[in-house]
């Protein structure tokens, strides 16, 4: 494996008409340009991802694994693609894909399929048929093109390094993907299907099409000895444990109601009744199949808020620590999961440590 993946997020993003740079804005709750990184990473078929960005302060809080390079971007697109392949140069890679870090939603299966296309050609670029019909002008008159005829090429763009930077280096003009060069030069390029959710994401109206939902949860469970405690999926030492039909955390309960109650799914008892087949099981193996289900239907949390009703344990002690593994287990970034600890003046139930109880808030946003 000697291929480099490099995400060209140098552009200004003049017509996004917006005062962030496009690449940072929040878009299924990650970044635009961090759903790039994290395929990029997660396929584990790069030996190197560099970054190429106008904005390098940015990305110095940024905590990266090392194969992520960060690098300074050039005043066109072109310039900033050859800036990364003069970088990479000295690591002597075989193939390199360039991506516009605009186009967020492509797949993992394309990242393989280009390199499994690489083995046997030089150049591979993922193209979708125009679904609108296209005209172009010359002079005063107007043209037809056939659609059938037209091709629309998308990125990742992979190539052999050598051909690419030798092209690149030559070329004096801007050009407006690196498949052109190859085009310029009658190189063969091999073609094969893109993906029509990998659309660039130009205007602020793209990703506009959007609707926030809001769930809210709550839970309780009796407080008995001889069990032990889990709250948030983890742990926690304590003199009594929640009883249930499962190990009783009641935030992941309220979280897994909150949920269902912003996607309008019913509730958890519809999901997990108290039969035989649940009996015990923990909660993490009950959110799992919810969060998954949640993302593959293009729902994405925005912020988690969590009241956490008791006595004792103090939430403040064990707060990071739960915020941690509500993260991993909802795949959400710690920055929008909050945890309070209310107690109630040592009245009733809940104040004599008898029972605990939890109430969540959650934020979703359905991309279209
Ligand atoms: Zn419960």
């Amino acid at each position: 494996m000697n291929n480099f993946f490099v995400i060209l997020a140098a552009g200004k993003s003049k017509r996004f008409n917006n005062k962030m740079a496009k690449q940072f804005y929040n878009y299924k709750n990650k970044e635009i340009i961090d759903h790039s990184i994290k395929k990029s990473l997660d396929s584990k078929l790069f030996k190197k991802i560099i970054i190429v960005t106008n904005n390098l302060n940015y990305f110095k809080k940024k905590r990266y694994p090392k194969l992520i390079k960060v690098i300074k971007g050039g005043k066109e697109r072109y310039n900033s693609s050859l800036n990364a392949l003069k970088f990479i140069k000295k690591y002597k890679p075989k193939n390199v894909f360039i991506h516009d870090a605009a186009r967020p939603n492509f797949s993992i299966k394309l990242l393989k399929n280009i390199t499994k296309n690489l083995k046997k050609n030089k150049a591979v670029v993922p193209i979708v048929r125009s679904k609108d019909s296209i005209k172009y002008k010359i002079k005063n008159q107007i043209f037809n093109l056939n659609k059938n005829n037209s091709i629309l090429t998308q990125t990742p763009q992979a190539f052999r390094f050598k051909d690419i930077f030798n092209l690149a280096l030559n070329q004096k003009k801007e050009f407006a993907d690196e498949a052109t060069l190859f085009i310029n030069k009658n190189y063969k390029i091999k073609f094969i299907s893109g993906e029509n959710q990998n659309s660039k994401i130009t205007y602020l109206s793209d990703i506009k099409s959007s609707k926030t939902y809001y769930g809210i949860g709550f839970d309780l469970h009796r407080l008995i000895k001889n069990k032990k405690l889990y709250l948030g999926g983890i742990k926690i030492p304590f003199h009594s444990g929640l009883k249930g039909h499962s190990d009783g955390d009641v935030i992941l309960h309220a979280i897994i109601d909150a949920i269902l109650g912003a996607t309008r799914k019913k509730d958890i008892g519809t999901y997990f009744p108290n039969t035989k087949k649940f009996k015990n099981i923990r909660s993490p193996k009950m959110l799992k199949p919810i969060i998954e289900n949640l993302n593959n239907s293009n729902f994405f949390i925005n912020n988690l808020d969590i009241n956490l009703i008791c006595e004792q344990p103090k939430v403040s002690k064990y707060r990071d620590k739960i915020i941690n593994s509500i993260s991993k287990l909802t795949k959400l970034n710690k920055d929008l999961i909050n945890l309070k600890g209310k107690t109630v003046e040592k009245l009733g139930l809940i104040g004599n440590e008898k029972a605990m109880a939890c109430e969540v808030i959650v934020s979703i946003t359905k991309y279209d």
